[in-house]
């Protein structure tokens, strides 16, 4: 029998993850945790969007599915509940290093899950009342220096030859319109996508998925997993034990603490920093009447957007990188004090505004940028999704009705997709990894600094 030893994180609380968990209308009461000897026919260990999503995704497919999830503190309290709430249609990092890792014709059908999965995420939360703040309020990628505009042009041009209707190109006259800042010099424009309140959407997941029957557990640390001799799995908390025909991991960058998923992905830190909420005086002073979710096109990329009571939160910049199996290192001041600057740089009339939080969390990251539904053994049985680097809010729900499809017997377009079952490229080990992912942020650091400042 193999037996795996995953270490579990030092239970924090949630309210310091993020403004969004801080902010909840209610303060959350944890679900009670996994008690010795329970049986299930699918555990999924993970309460983010992708542990959530497939656990209701089965309970609707095949409703005589005993399915539970086992979260190891809240619902939400990974990426999910600190995320800067773009449903967004970027798969991977970018469309270019997709197209040069696999070919244009996966590019493009990997845009197209992308821009379905923007659309069901919005006719789930919308069919379904989910009380996330959710604003179709569309994305826009902005061209700041000629090294950016490049890039948006060359986007563009991707999306043209694939005729890729959806996406508006914006000029200077049109950014001047919308926006009181010299910065952007070209857009485009992505009416499709939206903007939510991230830990909302997942608490509503949570809701939701226990009204369709999912149980779930929290507060309940996995710490380790074993095949059974006659097949299926053994699952361990500190405190109780499950078996399963099904395992899932839902784990995301948390994956590292699992040895066997380790070297598949990396955990890296993005950070958020949130202004207080602006006045009458200073939204008009900025214009932004859009209100879409704005990206610029470095590669380190900052992310802004508004929220329901018009504070802008602004991310991204820098990443830091994980090391170790330490996913509580998620504050970095530097990169705080460069996102501050930055939005003081954009929009300079907001001078003296008053920054209330900061807060980072972890992204799941494959050595070649790429994300993976894949399996631990050749029987299938054991299924995990990863590597959504920053851009998982609107794929994790997807890829949780792509698994729910996998284990209730499915062929669908999206069980067919090239990533499902992808052979990845296993990251070197950890002090070799560490260097290799230096190596990268120093290059992405210093192209953008040579073309696109
Ligand atoms: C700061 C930040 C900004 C981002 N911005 C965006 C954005 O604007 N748009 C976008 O599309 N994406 C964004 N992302 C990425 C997006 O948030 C993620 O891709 C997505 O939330 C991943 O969902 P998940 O369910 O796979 O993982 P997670 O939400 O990370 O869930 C994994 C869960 O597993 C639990 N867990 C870990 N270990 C164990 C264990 N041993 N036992 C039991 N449970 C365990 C964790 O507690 C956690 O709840 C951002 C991410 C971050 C961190």
């Amino acid at each position: 029998m193999a037996e795996y030893q995953a270490m579990p994180n030092q239970l924090m609380n949630y309210k310091s993850k993020s403004w969004w968990l801080e902010s909840l209308p209610e303060t959350i009461v944890s679900n009670p945790g996994l008690t010795p000897r329970q049986t299930a026919d699918v555990v999924i260990i993970g309460g983010g969007y992708t542990g959530l999503s497939t656990g209701w995704h089965l309970k609707q497919m095949k409703p005589g599915t005993d399915v539970r999830v086992i979260e190891s503190d809240v619902c939400g309290y990974g990426a999910s509940g600190r995320n800067g709430g773009f449903s967004m249609t970027l798969f991977g990092l970018t469309k270019g290093i997709t197209k040069f890792r696999f070919s244009d014709e996966k590019a493009k059908s990997a845009h197209q899950y992308m821009e379905a999965a923007v659309d069901y995420l919005h006719d789930f939360i919308t069919a379904n009342n989910i009380d996330c703040d959710y604003e179709r309020s569309g994305y826009l990628l902005v061209g700041t220096s000629p090294g950016q505009i490049k890039r948006v042009e060359h986007d563009f041009k991707i999306m043209e030859r694939w005729g890729m209707g959806g996406v508006e190109r914006w000029g200077k006259g049109r950014l001047s319109d919308e926006f009181r800042t010299d910065f952007y010099k070209l857009g485009w424009f992505e009416p499709r996508c939206g903007i939510i309140n991230p830990a909302k959407l997942a608490r509503g997941m949570k809701n939701f998925a226990e009204s369709k029957g999912v149980i779930i557990y929290e507060r309940s640390p996995v710490v380790g997993f074993s095949r059974n001799r006659e097949g299926g799995f053994t699952v361990r908390t500190e405190i109780g034990d499950i078996r399963s025909e099904y395992l899932v991991f839902a784990t995301n960058a948390y994956s590292v603490l699992f040895p066997e998923l380790k070297s598949i992905q990396r955990p890296a830190f993005t950070h958020i920093v949130m202004t207080e909420p602006l006045s009458g005086e200073q939204m008009e002073s900025i214009g932004w009447g859009c209100r879409a979710g704005i990206e610029d096109a470095r590669d380190l990329i900052h992310y802004y957007r508004l929220t329901k009571d018009n504070r802008i939160v602004m991310g991204g910049g820098d990443v830091s990188l994980g090391y170790g199996t330490n996913l509580n290192k998620d504050l970095n001041e530097k990169i705080f004090t460069l996102l501050e600057d930055h939005l003081i740089e954009v929009f300079p009339q907001l001078k003296g505004i008053r920054f209330t939080h900061k807060w980072g969390g972890p992204i799941s990251v494959t050595l070649d940028m790429a994300p993976v539904i894949g399996f631990l053994g050749s029987d299938h049985k054991c299924i995990f999704s990863m590597g959504c680097v920053g851009h998982g809010v609107s794929m994790t729900t997807t890829n949780g009705r792509t698994i729910a499809e996998m284990i209730a017997g499915r062929q669908t377009p999206r069980t067919d997709m090239f990533f499902v079952g992808r052979k990845t490229i296993s990251w070197p080990p950890e002090l070799i990894s560490y260097g290799v992912s230096q190596a990268i942020r120093g290059f992405m650091k210093i192209e953008d600094r040579l073309y696109c400042k």
